[in-house]
């Protein structure tokens, strides 16, 4: 399938994608992983991003719109996929939408994740991952079972995002109500549109989303 999962940050999108990824077999494109690869690696547009990353600003539309349209040509993606914080403008879903048909690869559907914005900052800023593998815990609500291990990978190393924290989210959920909110209304109107409820457990959130793929799949 090729989905979009939509949602404010911390709505739970890498999560869930992360799992579709190991149940379906699809892959996960999210702009602001390739934008942290692209940091890290210290590429020109790497590090004209981090600046606005760490800000919890948007990266010019052109600039993910690129890096999108050449991560489309590879050939895993024929796979199916899911897009995890891309489209976040309408100008950025106008011009999804021309590349998936150049493409021959159009969307069955996009899933929201529906969330209760307070409880977002706090999911946010308690929130790391493990160095090695990705695996993402909280604070105070996923800690590994054995206090310093990774559950998946057994990896001692931890990591935070530079832009996980309290004041940064407020940037981050401003620019989703301003720029990101209007795809709703966008996708709605094509009909291709399910809501999940967000705030409920990771595993409820999961089965919600199968269904709704099943509705969209029919
Ligand atoms: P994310 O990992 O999806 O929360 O993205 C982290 C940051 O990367 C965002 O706060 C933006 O600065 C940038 N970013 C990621 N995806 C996009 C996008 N589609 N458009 C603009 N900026 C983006």
């Amino acid at each position: 399938m090729r989905l979009i999962l939509l949602g404010p940050p911390g709505a739970g999108k890498g999560t869930q994608a992360q799992r579709l990824v190991e149940k379906h077999g699809l892959v996960q494109l999210s702009t602001g992983d390739m934008l942290r690869h692209a940091a890290a690696a210290g590429t020109k547009v790497g590090n004209e991003a981090k600046t606005l990353m760490d800000a919890g600003s948007l990266v010019p539309d052109e600039v993910v719109i690129d890096i999108i349209s050449e991560r489309l040509d590879e050939a895993d993606v024929r796979a199916g996929f899911v897009l995890d914080g891309f489209p976040r403008t309408l100008k950025q879903a106008d011009a999804l939408e021309g590349l998936l048909a150049q493409k021959g690869l159009p969307l069955d559907g996009v899933i929201l994740l529906a969330v209760d914005d307070e409880a977002l900052v706090d999911r946010v800023a308690g929130r790391y991952t493990c160095a090695r593998c990705g695996e993402i815990y909280h604070q105070t609500k996923k800690r590994p079972k054995q206090e310093g291990v990774c559950d998946v990978c057994g990896s001692t190393e931890f990591k935070r995002r530079d832009d996980d924290n309290a004041e940064t989210m407020r940037t981050r959920l401003t620019a989703f109500y301003k720029d990101t909110a209007p795809l709703v209304g966008y996708y709605y109107a094509k009909g291709r549109l399910r809501t999940v409820d967000g705030m409920a457990s990771r595993e409820d959130v999961a089965a919600a989303i199968e269904e709704a793929m099943g509705e969209l799949k029919g």
